[in-house]
């Protein structure tokens, strides 16, 4: 596979609604690109207007076409033969996802793209297994809870892997028979836009998904308060999502689905095993993707018989990355989303050390990358325990290390006053791995990994401050019907 030419890339422009790309007259938005900071397109926001046309010929479109109420098998085709164009438009999709966003195009292809189309095939599968109920009541009567799909869904998806982020949306959602008004993130438009094209083509009506674009104050908040939107599903920040919480409260009490922000611990104990494989487990845990993953596993907790061979590993470890520009078919090391992440990322680190911690390695922008906001891969040790460095999400290639004693001690430190997303146990004694699987405040538990898998019935989804609901699974299936109880007299 071959590098390619980011200002030869077809973008379309405008928001796709009812099977078509419209233009619109709001606000102009200049996008630059990760890798080199360049001004390379620009969107015109939807405002209410343009949302409120878009939701509209959805709850039209789902009811017209028939897709609400056709077999559930017919859906599941569908979504199946939306899978198969996704594959087969690979690499234009790949190109899109490499020049808009941070993930490399070898990743694309052979991650992102393929990731996404088996995202599309598992729901596809769903949409006929799964069903009601039928309830133990008197022989003269009949009780049942009967799904049925909630109307428009309105869907919310950031920056840091938009074509996944949209199929773990529209894959459930379509696949119960709802339509979908998708908004994806500001700075990343284009294959998200490209993917709804693509569903025309597959045969899912026109109307029943559509991708709207522009910020989140403007055109985010439209689509959450719009009365016709029946259920928002929202991945991102958990600032932003405790605003569509309370937006979604405001204007008609409709039920959200909230995958927000981590700050993940990694738990390592004396007897994990080889200390250069554990190393790699760590650094590619808090690195994928520059660290700009919610799942990032970014608080190493590190028993002290190993803590220093582990360490020495991981500080060799991070200076072999060669950043690269994401068209570059050889890049493996991407950069910062844009110079507001850099700048975040840089700031917290300063105020870290101003607080004490001490970098063993990184700490700073790679200085031969021009424009782009390539950050080192960063460790900081002693953190005390209010350093700023353990409790706010990053978003960028940062491991703090915690050393510790005992089981108990490991415990108490991996506990976050506010995020549970994901916790890493890396240890060979499986009691005291379930143990702490039972005791840790996570939505997921990774053993002796630190990474996701194809299997898309495990859900994923966050605790506290992480959010609640599911993304994945047969979770995220179920929860885009609503349930209707039924009692029938004979
Ligand atoms: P963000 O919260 O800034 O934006 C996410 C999306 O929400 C964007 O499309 C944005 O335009 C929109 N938005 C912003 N304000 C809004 C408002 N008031 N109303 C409606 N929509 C609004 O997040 P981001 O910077 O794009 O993404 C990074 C964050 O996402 C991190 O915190 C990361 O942990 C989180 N994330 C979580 C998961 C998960 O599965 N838990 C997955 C990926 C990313």
């Amino acid at each position: 596979m071959t590098d390619f030419n980011p200002d030869d890339v077809h973008l379309s422009s405008g928001h796709f609604i009812d099977g078509q790309f419209v233009s619109a007259s709001g606000q102009a938005m200049g996008i630059k690109r990760p890798s080199d900071g360049q001004h390379y397109a620009e969107i015109h926001e939807a405002d209410a207007r343009t949302v409120d046309d878009a939701v509209t010929v959805a709850e039209a479109r789902r009811i017209s076409s028939g897709w609400s109420g056709c077999s559930p098998r017919e859906r599941g085709a569908a979504l199946s033969r939306w899978a198969d164009l996704i594959e087969k438009d690979s690499e234009y999709l790949a190109q899109l996802e490499a020049v808009g966003s941070t993930r490399p195009v070898t990743d694309a292809r052979n991650i992102e793209v393929p990731f996404t189309a088996a995202a599309l095939r598992f729901y596809a599968e769903c949409a006929d297994k799964y069903s009601g109920d039928v309830f133990p009541t008197q022989h003269s009567s009949l009780g049942m809870l009967v799904p049925e799909p909630y109307g428009v869904i309105g869907a919310i998806t950031p920056w840091n892997f938009p074509l996944s982020m949209a199929s773990w949306k529209c894959g459930p959602a379509l696949a119960a028979g709802n339509a979908v008004v998708l908004k994806p993130s500001e700075l990343t438009p284009f294959s998200t836009a490209r993917l709804a094209e693509l569903a025309v083509q597959a045969g899912i009506p026109s109307g029943v998904l559509n991708v709207i674009q522009g910020s989140g104050k403007v055109t985010g908040n439209a689509l959450v308060t719009h009365p016709l939107v029946r259920k928002v599903s929202f991945t991102g920040s958990t600032a932003t999502g405790a605003a569509i919480m309370s937006q979604a409260a405001l204007h008609g009490t409709k039920p959200v689905t909230l995958e927000l922000g981590g700050k993940s611990p990694q738990l390592v104990f004396d007897d994990a095993g080889d200390a250069d494989e554990i190393a790699e487990r760590l650094f590619l845990g808090f690195t994928v993707n520059a660290g700009q993953a919610c799942v990032s596993g970014t608080r190493l907790i590190i028993q002290k018989g190993i803590a220093e061979r582990v360490t020495e590993k991981l500080i060799a470890r991070c200076q072999k990355p060669v950043p690269g520009m994401t068209w570059h078919a050889s890049t493996r090391y991407c950069p910062l989303i844009d110079a507001r992440q850099g700048e975040k990322v840089a700031t917290i680190i300063a105020q870290s050390v101003a607080q004490g911690a001490r970098v063993l390695v990184g700490g700073k922008r790679y200085d031969n990358t021009k424009e782009g906001w390539f950050w080192q891969p960063t460790l900081l040790e002693n953190v005390g325990p209010d350093n700023v460095a353990l409790h706010e999400e990053i978003f960028g290639p940062v491991l703090t290390i915690q050393t510790f004693t005992d089981e108990e001690e490991a415990l108490a430190l991996a506990q976050h006053a506010v995020f549970g997303l994901c916790a890493g146990v890396h240890t060979v004694n499986m009691p005291r791995a379930m143990r702490l699987m039972r005791a840790l405040d996570s939505g997921t538990v990774w053993v002796n990994r630190y990474r996701r898998t194809w299997d898309f019935i495990i859900p994923t989804g966050g605790f506290q401050g992480s959010g609640f609901g599911k993304d994945l699974g047969r979770q995220a299936f179920e929860a885009c019907q609503r349930y209707k109880s039924v009692l029938i007299d004979f």
